[in-house]
């Protein structure tokens, strides 16, 4: 969640390799010959892997990219059983690592314990007499990551980045977007239908009769619709402008007069606190009204329910299974739930994610690896320089700003250079609920602690292990974490075709979010300041908009289209990071000439195919209008297909007629940087 808000990241996935030798980059049975390049570049890709990767049960998207997560998880896994069969003393990482998997992966002793981990919790619901009752709990489970109703987080202050500050920030809602509670179609009116069913079969196994649970399930409706209805959509959210709110805790207490703010901060250990960003005003004013309109026993099954559904994926099978039924099968069209072990590794990720990187690093990320990649960032930097510098739409004024960002642009490679202290987490036996609650509440902690305090330069927002990459527009940095570096992203040994087409790639889509529509409103220190003339502002917008009105023509399924507007930010990082990268490879080249052909394919061609490669992916039809209405990122085949046409290096490396299906006339084109 908080990284989702703090970072641009890029979701990469690459087709099914087994083997490190360059050619497997570009192994003819992935692709599909058939096709015209210039008539459908994703599918002459990619064809080939497409039918021979069929979507697992499990996965509701399935690439090369979840295949190397999938490796990873392997990796990881092994790193976790090697600690839990020599766990040392009580108290030691190992033990802490190898006690945590144990209790996860005792599925006897969790549907032993059904529900009953939520027991303590549940009595104090119970017990709950007054609005201020409802308030107190509220705030005592913020403290153990049960963040029911809204979040607080800690970070930078857009407009002061050297001083992290406190967030409030919408929730509370448990469909995943707030249109879905909105929208007045078919489709999202069966959704809603199904989801108060869900409540209702979720409070029956928490104890409740049939017509209780379907009273209370009504009512839960009934509450996160208004919270819905006074939230911001994703689009709104966009505007870093409008998520900016800075007040003094006396004006929140102004705007929001029904919540007890003074006391929720002191239990969550911020007495004091002197300033405080509100993300979406307009939702906490309408929960000072419920508080106030709404009775104690409406919150008591609002919190009920929060608890049983946040918890339900941890306790006993008939719980996991309800739940993974609604968002894994009904919402996303998986078929089966993934297999325990990887749920756990993930959950461990999150409660030990530094102290499982430190392993991870020191058996799979070679020093050379860091290297090559310093190496390849410092030739993008230059390449996109470069192009800042020969931009024929943006006046010098601009120009000298965009380079002192690109100039001042952090770079963090691999894992972070102090790791992340695990004394204070405590982890026992007892119950794999509540070690995932006291992980919770160890994050929270380390959290809580930063506001007020100087940004802390070394952090990092991903752990070393993931397979993804980020830009963080408050810190102005690109972030590579080890666990991307691998093949078939990055190979040691690779021509460069192959790298540029994709690392390379991933670096200058990373930059890019440095200057998309929302990445340019901040300056090289971080801060929300604008630094362009009006008249280069007008310009950008001009051209991001011919971005967006070509996705917004592309079909996802049937009649839904692609959102342009949604994903504008991460199409303009594809196409910058696509240039920026095939300039860069140009520099390479001039020092050293690659050779004419590898495999039957020159090197321009084997640039666009090994970028094509990495967005490979089976999905089921659920997951795509789900991706569509929530996902920043397009979808995979619109990662391709989308930003090529932009390209005149594109149709000249594959010789391209102008009647091809994706040619775009050089007028219309979208040229950004
Ligand atoms: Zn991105």
């Amino acid at each position: 969640m908080k990284n989702v808000l703090l970072i641009l990241s890029v979701i990469g996935i690459i087709a099914n390799y087994s083997c490190t030798t360059q050619d497997m980059a570009l192994d003819r049975s992935n692709m599909d010959t058939s096709v015209k390049p210039g008539d459908d570049f994703y599918i002459y890709a990619n064809g080939g892997w497409l039918k021979n990767n069929p979507l697992p049960g499990e996965f509701s998207r399935y690439g090369a990219f979840d295949k190397l997560g999938e490796d990873n998880q392997k990796m990881v896994r092994t790193l976790i059983e090697e600690a839990a069969a020599k766990p040392g003393e009580n108290g030691s990482i190992a033990y802490k690592v190898g006690t945590y998997y144990k209790t996860g992966m005792d599925t006897l002793k969790i549907d032993e314990q059904g529900i009953t981990p939520l027991n303590e919790d549940l009595a104090k619901i119970q017990g709950a007499k007054t609005i201020d009752d409802i308030q107190d709990l509220i705030s005592e489970w913020h403290t153990g990551s049960n963040p029911v109703l809204f979040y607080l987080y800690g970070a930078p202050d857009r407009k002061n980045s050297e001083m992290v500050i406190a967030n409030l920030y919408q929730g509370g809602l448990g469909l995943t977007d707030v249109n879905y509670y909105r929208d007045q179609d078919p489709k999202a009116k069966e959704i809603r239908e199904t989801y108060v069913k869900y409540i209702a079969q979720m409070m029956g196994l928490a104890g409740e009769s049939q017509e209780k649970a379907a009273a209370d399930a009504d009512l839960i409706m009934k509450m996160e619709t208004r919270l819905a209805n006074a939230s911001m959509t994703r689009l709104e959210r966009r505007d870093p402008h409008a998520t900016y709110n800075k007040m003094t805790l006396a004006g929140l207490e102004t705007m929001s007069p029904n919540f007890n703010w003074d006391g929720y901060l002191k239990e969550l250990g911020l007495p004091g606190l002197e300033e405080i960003n509100v993300g979406q005003p307009e939702f906490f004013k309408e929960v000072s009204t419920m508080m106030n309109d709404l009775p104690v026993d409406n919150w008591k099954v609002y919190l009920k329910w929060n608890l049983v559904n946040q918890a339900a994926p941890l306790l006993s099978s008939d719980l996991v299974d309800a739940h993974f039924d609604f968002y894994g099968k009904y919402l996303s069209g998986r078929k089966v739930n993934r297999p325990r072990w990887k749920r756990v590794v993930n959950s461990e990720d999150y409660a030990l994610g530094e102290a499982i990187g430190e392993m991870f690093v020191e058996k799979h990320f070679p020093p050379e690896a860091k290297e090559r990649m310093l190496d390849l960032v410092s030739n993008l930097k230059l390449a996109l320089g470069d192009r800042i510098n020969t931009l024929e739409w943006m006046s010098e004024p601009t120009k000298e700003e965009a380079l002192k960002k690109l100039e001042a642009m952090n770079v963090k490679i691999g894992y972070p250079d102090e790791w992340r202290d695990y004394s204070d987490l405590e982890v026992k036996n007892d119950s794999y609920y509540k070690n995932v609650r006291r992980a919770a509440h160890f994050n929270f902690l380390y959290d809580v602690n930063k506001i007020g305090k100087p940004v802390d330069p070394n952090e990092w927002g991903m752990t070393p292990q993931t397979v993804n990459a980020y830009y963080s527009p408050s810190r102005n940095e690109i972030v590579f974490p080890a666990g991307i570096l691998q093949p078939p992203f990055f190979y040691l040994d690779a021509d460069d075709a192959v790298n540029y087409g994709a690392i390379g790639v991933v670096i200058g889509h990373e930059m890019s979010h440095g200057f998309d529509d929302q990445g340019r409103q901040y300056d090289k220190d971080g801060n929300l300041r604008d630094w362009w003339t009006s008249d280069d502002a007008d310009k950008f917008t001009k051209r991001a908009q011919v971005l967006i009105d070509q996705f917004d023509q592309y079909n996802v399924l049937d009649t839904t289209k692609a959102s342009g507007e949604l994903t504008i930010g991460e199409n303009i990082a594809d196409l910058g990071g696509l240039n920026i990268s095939y300039t860069a490879l140009q520099k390479a080249w001039e020092k050293n000439p690659p050779e004419k052909e590898i495999n039957g394919f020159t090197p321009e061609q084997r640039f666009f195919l090994a970028y094509s490669h990495v967005w490979a992916q089976n999905i089921t039809d659920k997951e795509i209008l789900r991706r569509t209405k929530e996902d920043v990122h397009s979808l995979g085949r619109f990662r391709v297909n989308g930003p090529l046409p932009n390209l005149q290096a594109f149709y000249d490396a594959f010789s391209i007629p102008e009647n091809s299906k994706m040619y775009i006339p050089v007028k219309d084109r979208a040229i950004i940087w």
